[in-house]
């Protein structure tokens, strides 16, 4: 596949290839575009931007819904690329497509309601006038975790306010980000409008944060990397929204409803096989239901069907790559050997040379062991019990991080002041999926800065200008 550069197909001497994670076999070759690709998209989106900020609301609505119902009528197509380069069962592959849609086709809607403001002035001969106008030319670096999704969070918005787009998709993951681009290129996009570079990521992003015309950098991927960008961004004083990592504590109260926090546990643990920031992480369930919640629990996970991702019974798929089974092997291990006990799974892939890593229980963790530190983006449950439900949120918030956190109760006032209490840009009450293209996604603390989705997801993408207007 190609890259897309002012609205051409571009292909370079060299390329790299992009991995089936269930057989290693090579799915595709992209190009590895470097310092001269990147300074030529800038170069595009910049003069396609130009156009683009005057366009009015309907058009760019009109263009993201013709784009909308091509990736509709592509999904199967899309699902299936997406699932050979990263392994998510068929059936969450579509599930992707039909929700990376859906942040299209809200803001489709959302552009005709970027509404001004007019203030009282202090005096009787001015007008104070709020406008709000695009940020400008739009750096987008995204991770391999959700390949269609995370692109069409921040390309939905930042076109539908006005602006013009560069993307880098992980190097995992650049097939399905080069198809919807051609997709939109095919539903009428203007040259220059999306482009989408695969290559050497410092390299890339290099070029984009070093160049004052590019105003604004959308990154999701780790802290580390996030932290880095901006600090690059600062030189140009560039507008960030950075979706970094989480660490979810999952908080059962004496009172759940247990079936719905089971239920709740697999879909926040399991999706994707455990490689997403808002995963439950750490699960704290209260000490006179825990027997009753691992048991129910176990039977759940040993329900789920491990495999290849194109089966469609398949609920689990291989992880990404070697280093991230070796990441959960580790983190296994280590609680392991610390005392806890594994009540379903274990550290060693299904079998020699897989990436599928079998979901696992782990009971009576505590604070010392690695998992209950750092992420591990894994299908790993490690469970500890409380007493005291102030201990445990205390427990929740004890991390650097702040995306998203989940709490199951059946007494409501307590659902209201626990979330209050929780550090967390997200809380599902009783609810294992809360992202949604109309809500605000986005973390506290070491999480992130800055929400996509809802109507603070396009605010990311206006500058707001004050015109004080003398009479
Ligand atoms: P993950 O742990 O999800 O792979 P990363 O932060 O490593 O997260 O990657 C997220 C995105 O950031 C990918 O598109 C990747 O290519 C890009 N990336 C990784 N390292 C750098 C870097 N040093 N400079 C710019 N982009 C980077």
């Amino acid at each position: 596949m190609n890259i897309v550069i002012d609205g051409e197909q571009i292909q370079t001497d060299k390329t790299f290839p992009v991995y089936n994670p269930i057989n290693g076999e090579i799915v595709a070759s992209v190009p590895d575009a470097g310092e001269k690709e990147a300074k030529q998209a800038v170069e595009a989106a910049h003069r396609s931007y130009q156009a683009w900020k005057k366009t009015t609301a309907d058009e760019r609505a009109a263009f993201l819904t013709r784009w909308f119902q091509l990736i509709e009528e592509h999904t199967d197509e899309l699902a299936e690329i997406m699932t050979k380069e990263q392994g998510k069962p068929l059936k969450e592959a579509k599930g992707e497509i039909g929700y990376a849609n859906s942040y299209i086709s809200w803001y489709a809607a959302e552009a005709k309601r970027v509404y001004g403001q007019t203030i009282p002035a202090s005096k009787p001969d001015k007008r104070i006038l709020v406008q709000k106008q695009p940020v400008g030319v739009v750096a987008a670096i995204t991770p391999w975790n959700f390949p269609a999704a995370m692109i069409t969070r921040k390309v939905a918005p930042a076109i539908a306010a006005g602006c013009s787009v560069l993307i880098k998709p992980a190097e995992d993951t650049p097939l399905t980000a080069i198809r919807l681009v051609e997709l939109a290129i095919e539903a009428g996009a203007p040259a220059g409008l999306i482009n989408v570079l695969t290559g050497d990521a410092e390299t890339i992003s290099d070029v984009w944060l070093s160049d004052a015309r590019v105003r604004k950098l959308s990154f999701t991927g780790s802290t580390e990397v996030g932290k880095l960008l901006m600090k690059k961004s600062a030189e140009t004083m560039k507008r960030v929204s950075l979706e970094l990592g989480g660490q979810a504590p999952f908080v059962v109260l004496a009172d759940a409803d247990l079936d719905k926090a089971v239920a709740g546990a697999v879909a926040s643990k399991f999706r994707n096989a455990g490689q997403t920031c808002i995963c439950s992480n750490r699960f704290f369930v209260h000490e006179s239901i825990v027997d009753a919640f691992t048991d129910k629990l176990k039977a759940a996970v040993e329900a789920l069907k491990v495999g290849d991702g194109m089966d469609p019974d398949t609920d689990i798929g291989p992880l990404i790559n070697q280093g991230a089974c070796d990441k959960v092997a580790r983190h296994i291990e280590d609680a392991h050997s610390r005392g806890a006990e594994i009540v379903t799974g274990g550290g060693t892939p299904i079998s020699k040379g897989s990436l599928i890593m079998p979901p696992t229980i782990l009971k009576n963790v505590d604070e010392s062991m690695i998992c209950m530190k750092e992420e591990t983006f894994g299908p790993v449950v490690p469970i500890t019990s409380f007493s005291d439900e102030e201990e445990a949120v205390q427990q929740a918030n004890n991390t650097p991080f702040g995306l998203a956190a989940y709490l199951f109760t059946e007494n409501m006032s307590k659902a209201l002041t626990l979330s209050e209490a929780l550090e967390y840009g997200i809380v599902g009450v009783n609810d294992g999926s809360p992202s949604a293209a109309q809500a605000p996604f986005g973390g506290f603390k070491e999480s992130g800065l800055g929400r996509e989705g809802g109507p603070q997801g396009i605010e990311e993408y206006l500058e707001t200008k004050y015109i004080s207007l003398g009479l």
